[in-house]
């Protein structure tokens, strides 16, 4: 009785608080947005520890995104006399990862295997289809990439998939092909962290035994958002009707369920209540996040889908602030009037960590990000183009990789002539092919390539090798201080006239890994425990470390860390600085202001999700989540025309907004200008002329009506150079070889002119003008 008055449980409500003090058996929590569902969580894991019902070893709590375990971390600290880090909180990748880092033996992984991150996932599955010298055309790397991560969330090996026609049997043999290569390289994709421990656990009871041993108390968050392989993963951890006695609980929404597009199935909730015979589906019915009018524009919208468990949601905050809604003639100036809005509630005393600028796409961060920075205003990108995604900092980590593991071919060939060491396209292509016939790295080939070429190969195995002989019991950050000296790495950008801003990141790498360091506190935590005191059934070389606990060396745990978590980025670690990031990474977090951009119809709703039923459904699940994440204020914006794909394209407002209360909106632009005004009369007649009335409901991809220039304010005027031969930043231009793109940046001249441009499924690339055929289109 003494436990439930706890000072953690007061100002929970009797809901909260039952679920807080649940008996410890399988429980389901299916509530709304901003209910208390990820606070009844935490609080529950405090007040089980506080209680002593379990020791800090005892618990597993899973989330979706870094930010949201992070937060977890940061909102347990404050509840908690101890250090809660050596607790096993985090991402199901995170965990995973955890896990086969104890356990890399029976995973049949190297010691210090690495992880890819998406863009290495993609260039490495690249290597392999060019290798079967297969048409990319037709197997597009990125494409094929997700069909193997496809394959893999649902359980399936490349022998275990149903081939039904010759495009699947060669998706298949390309899986094959690149597992092959993934395990030759010591490198693991994120779809395989999952597979490899799902796996593992299922073929040793041993391990899996001691596992349901350890975790009396499993939490997952966002549980609407698992896909059939996690749940079967969580099964493996807490299996249902065993009686071994374990606690649940998972806590969901389904009207926040986002992710079927990845294979996540809001079944499992289902699944889950009934096969770990759920006894009561503990409901919260109260929203303490957002104001009325905020709350009113959710439940309107959400109530129009048809797949819904059913639930209500209230709150006992007045209606607060209308909604304002402002609709753009351009993407630089809905940018433009973020900005201010932006600024002006800073200067009204609102930190800038708790404004959020959201968008549907990843692709629309660009205008706003160079708007804030022409601005001055700092801030950071979650999840878009991230620090650890940056060119130079990909180099040095490549370098970084290749100490701790050699064999490491995708890092291996990002460096192997960065800086240039005289190593060619052909001599890599020998490489390549006599490694692939010994079935051996590119590391422990080189010495097998004939020539000038083979003696340079030989001499970069060289510099690696001495490279790790120098850097011998160094700390990280001497670690990296030397690497970027040897690989000559830091002399390119020295010399580089470009270089200082790329020398500065490499810099900051370095002040990452010391405050990386700082913050895990390598092997001691205040719990008491060793990191991991998980004693290994049959892998006796993963026991940690006796004196220290340690089981990573600080630069496999930077490393790890640099490909799992969205890092620090333009903002520098500790500034206050504005939150921009897609609406899938926003689930779970909160903000005072809000701001949703970009609600046109073909964005958001999605042009690709528009024309069926449920794909629209998951997109208004979609609009949900970005609506609740407002805890004051909520803006949204649109624009009339959109350069995107390298086309300016003319845009219709959402249809969400008919879906809205109008009593909670402020419109700052006349309500339906967008169809109203002579521009969108226009517009539709352009429709009617041109392509019918097929693209209606989509952006419409028109021709470029000649009369009308999209407007932009003066200060943000394209640069137009005749040097150039007339190319313009942000204008479209076409390439022979990568066809159309966008230009995103010129500099230089004369001989040093470059150009780097977006070329969509191409990518984007640095061009030489000198040698580059570039051709402005209008
Ligand atoms: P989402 O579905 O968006 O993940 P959620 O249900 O997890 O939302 P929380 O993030 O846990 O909701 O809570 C929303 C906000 O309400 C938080 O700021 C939280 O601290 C606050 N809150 C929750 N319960 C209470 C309460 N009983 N009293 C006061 N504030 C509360
Ligand atoms: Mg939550």
């Amino acid at each position: 009785a003494a436990a439930l008055h706890s000072p953690l449980l007061k100002n929970l409500n009797p809901e909260q608080l039952a679920a807080v003090t649940a008996a410890p058996e399988p429980a389901l929590i299916l509530a709304g947005a901003g209910s208390g569902k990820t606070r009844v969580l935490t609080t529950r894991i405090a007040w089980l520890l506080q209680t002593g019902q379990v020791g800090p070893a005892g618990v597993m709590a899973v989330t979706f995104t870094n930010k949201a375990a992070k937060e977890m971390l940061t909102r347990l600290s404050a509840m908690l006399p101890f250090n809660v880090r050596g607790m096993w909180i985090g991402t199901f990748h995170g965990l995973c990862n955890r896990f086969l880092r104890s356990h890399w033996k029976l995973a049949h992984l190297p010691q210090a295997f690495q992880i890819l991150d998406a863009s290495d996932t993609t260039s490495a599955v690249k290597r392999v289809i060019k290798a079967m010298k297969l048409d990319e055309e037709r197997f597009v790397p990125k494409q094929v990439g997700w069909f193997i991560a496809g394959c893999k969330e649902d359980g399936l090996r490349p022998g275990d998939v149903e081939i039904r026609d010759e495009q699947t049997r060669k998706l298949v043999e390309i899986y094959a092909n690149y597992e092959d290569q993934c395990q030759r390289e010591g490198v693991v994709d994120f779809a395989e962290l999952m597979l490899r421990t799902y796996e593992l656990l299922r073929d040793n009871p041993a391990v899996r035994e001691h596992y349901q041993r350890r975790f009396r108390h499993i939490l997952v968050d966002e549980f609407q958002d698992t896909n059939k392989l996690q749940y079967a993963w969580l099964k493996m951890f807490a299996p249902p009707g065993a009686g071994t006695g374990q606690s649940l609980l998972a806590v969901g929404d389904d009207d926040q369920s986002i992710y079927a597009f990845r294979g996540a199935r809001v079944g499992n909730m289902a699944d889950f209540e009934r096969e770990y015979r759920v006894k009561r589906v503990i409901k919260l019915e109260q929203n303490y996040r957002s104001f009325g009018h905020i709350l009113d524009a959710a439940n309107e919208l959400i109530s129009r889908n048809t797949q819904r468990l059913g639930k209500t949601l209230r709150t006992d905050a007045g209606l607060g602030e209308p909604i304002r809604v402002y609709e753009a003639p351009s993407d630089f100036a809905e940018a433009q009037w973020v900005i201010e809005e932006v600024q002006s509630l800073h200067r009204g005393g609102l930190d800038r960590q708790e404004i959020a600028v959201l968008y549907r796409s990843n692709a629309q961060s660009r205008v706003i990000e160079s708007a804030l920075f022409n601005a001055g205003i700092p801030y950071r990108v979650y999840g878009g183009l991230r620090f650890f995604e940056r060119a130079e900092v990909k180099h040095a980590l490549a370098y970084l990789r290749l100490l701790e593991n050699p064999s490491d071919d995708t890092s291996f060939l990002r460096v192997v002539n960065f800086p240039t060491r005289g190593i060619g396209a052909k001599t890599l292509e020998t490489l390549q092919d006599l490694a692939k016939a010994s079935g051996r790295s590119l590391y422990q080939t080189v010495s097998a390539v004939p020539g000038k070429g083979g003696s340079n190969l030989v001499a970069f195995a060289n510099l690696i090798d001495s490279t790790r002989n120098l850097t011998q019991g160094l700390t990280l950050r001497e670690i990296i201080e030397q690497v970027l000296e040897t690989s000559g790495l830091a002399d390119f950008y020295r010399t580089d006239k470009d270089g200082a801003e790329r020398l500065e990141n490499l810099d900051e790498l370095v002040n990452a890994a010391e405050a990386f360091v700082m913050q895990e506190g390598f092997g001691k935590n205040a719990v008491g425990l060793p990191v991991d005191e998980v004693a290994e059934p049959g892998t006796p070389g993963a026991v940690p470390d006796a004196e220290t606990g340690e089981i990573m060396s600080p630069l496999v745990a930077f490393l790890t860390h640099a490909s799992l978590e969205a890092g620090d980025n333009q903002a520098q670690a500790g500034q206050d600085a504005v939150q921009l990031m897609t609406v899938h990474s926003a689930k779970g977090l909160e903000f005072d202001a809000v701001f949703i951009t970009g609600l046109e119809e073909g964005l958001f709703p999605h042009e690709n999700s528009m024309s069926d039923h449920d794909g629209l459904e998951e997109e208004r699940r979609l609009m949900y989540v970005a609506i609740t994440r407002a805890r004051k204020k909520l803006s949204l914006s649109f624009c009339q025309t959109r350069m995107l794909h390298g086309q300016t394209r003319y845009h219709v407002k959402s249809r969400f907004f008919d879906e809205l209360p109008e009593e909670a909106l402020k419109w700052l632009t006349p309500r339906n200008q967008g169809f109203g005004s002579g521009f969108a009369r226009e517009y539709q007649q352009a429709w009617a002329r041109g392509s019918g009335l097929k693209g209606m409901v989509g952006a419409g991809r028109v021709d470029k009506p000649a009369w009308v220039e999209p407007p932009v304010p003066a200060s943000m005027k394209p640069k137009v150079s005749d040097e150039h031969g007339g190319l313009r930043v942000g204008k479209g231009v076409f390439h022979t070889k990568f066809g159309e793109g966008v230009l995103l940046t010129l500099e230089g001249s004369g001989a040093d002119a470059r150009a780097q441009v977006n070329f969509g499924r191409h990518g984007t690339k640095w061009l030489a003008l000198s040698v580059a055929k570039l051709t402005p289109i209008d």
